[in-house]
């Protein structure tokens, strides 16, 4: 650490990604990235041409996007902020509205919202998951604080329906509540629709799980006008350009293709399933998991352990040494034959355990 770092950030504690190996060739599910590759109308769309013009600035409002979305979604393009990967909305939405209120959010869920807590200097609380990972709003109730909770939720893949999100919403209309929505087209459903009756609610989703689009950094928020203007104001004070040329035409291009995408969600929900089978007929327990994921624990061999030998036999899983989880593996749900390979490495150490 350099001496000029200023002090609020000497003690920061940065997000841990997972790891993104360069050398060799692992069978990787450790990242919830698609299995599948962007449609063939996203490939076709970043043109020689394209490229070129590169050399020009996007454009910072990312109009024909938000056109795109917003149809999508049945809402205007005044509601609808799109961000480099759903990682910087979060930021943004960090950033803006959790200052005086301070920020909830559950012990157990995407690790990186402590770390914008942190980042920003926000009070933030940490609410216990019940003892099955289950999440009951009524434990956000006690505060006007904002309430920041992933549906369906990481790691678990657990899922809370919009029915209870909304009476989160109406019990308290002075407390903002951000679902963040990353694998909802994986079996959750959206709370979008919400976001016309309250003015209490943001909306998060990213085009890098089911739309293949990880490395292209694309997500959006979807809210009422003032709140997506609010965000407008600190994206414009940061980074206006924050969307590059070639990302905007991917997304465009995705949001065309939906038959596609919808292809392959249920292919990869049907591996998920089959995956699920096979390792419960080998000990494994699991969580219900709405997500592109499977959450797991063997009796006989922890979670260490599991990540470590699967490892050492090209296969890349999270674990995370975190009290409660870390007994568990995060097994991102990739391609039949990748999952195969997977049940059958599993099969020969549960067999040695
Ligand atoms: C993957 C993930 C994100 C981040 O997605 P990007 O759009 O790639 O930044 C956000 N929230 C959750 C819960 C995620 O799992």
């Amino acid at each position: 650490m350099s001496r000029f770092l200023n002090g609020c950030f000497q003690g920061l504690s940065p997000y841990v990604p997972g790891e993104q190996p360069q050398d060799k060739s692992y069978i990787k599910l450790n990242t919830n990235e698609s299995p599948y590759p962007p449609s063939p109308a996203v490939v076709e769309a970043i043109t020689k041409g394209e490229i070129e013009a590169l050399r020009l600035y996007g454009d910072p409002d990312c109009a024909a996007l938000k056109r795109a979305l917003a149809e999508r979604l049945g809402t205007g393009t005044e509601n609808i902020f799109v961000g480099n990967g759903s990682d910087e909305v979060l930021s943004f939405i960090f950033m803006g509205f959790c200052g005086e209120r301070g920020a909830s959010f559950p012990d157990i869920s995407y690790g990186f919202y402590p770390v914008y807590a942190q980042l920003y200097g926000i009070r933030s609380r940490q609410v216990p998951l019940r003892g099955d990972f289950s999440l009951c709003p009524e434990d956000y109730c006690v505060d006007d604080s904002t309430v920041v909770i992933a549906n369906p939720n990481a790691p678990t893949g657990l899922c809370i329906s919009p029915e209870r999100v909304e009476d989160m919403l109406k019990s308290r209309s002075d407390r903002l509540v951000v679902v963040d929505e990353a694998y909802v087209d994986f079996g959750g459903e959206s709370c979008a629709e919400l976001t016309r009756s309250y003015d209490n609610l943001i909306v998060v989703q990213t085009f890098s799980k089911s739309r293949s689009l990880a490395g292209a950094r694309l997500g959006f928020a979807v809210a009422n006008g003032e709140l997506i203007s609010d965000l407008e104001r600190l994206r414009c004070s940061t980074n206006p350009y924050n969307i590059n040329r070639l990302t905007m035409l991917a997304g465009e291009a995705a949001l065309k293709s939906q038959g596609y995408y919808d292809a392959n969600v249920k292919r990869i929900v049907s591996t998920r399933q089959e995956t699920a089978g096979c390792l419960r007929d080998m000990g494994f327990e699991l969580t219900d998991s709405r997500a592109n994921f499977l959450f797991a624990r063997h009796p006989g061999i922890g979670g260490e352990k599991l990540y470590l030998d699967l490892k050492e036999r090209g296969i890349l899983v999270r674990h995370f040494s975190k009290p409660r989880i870390d007994s568990y593996v995060r097994i991102t749900v990739g391609d039949a034959e990748q999952m195969k390979a997977l049940c059958r490495a599993l099969k020969e150490m549960t067999d040695n355990a």
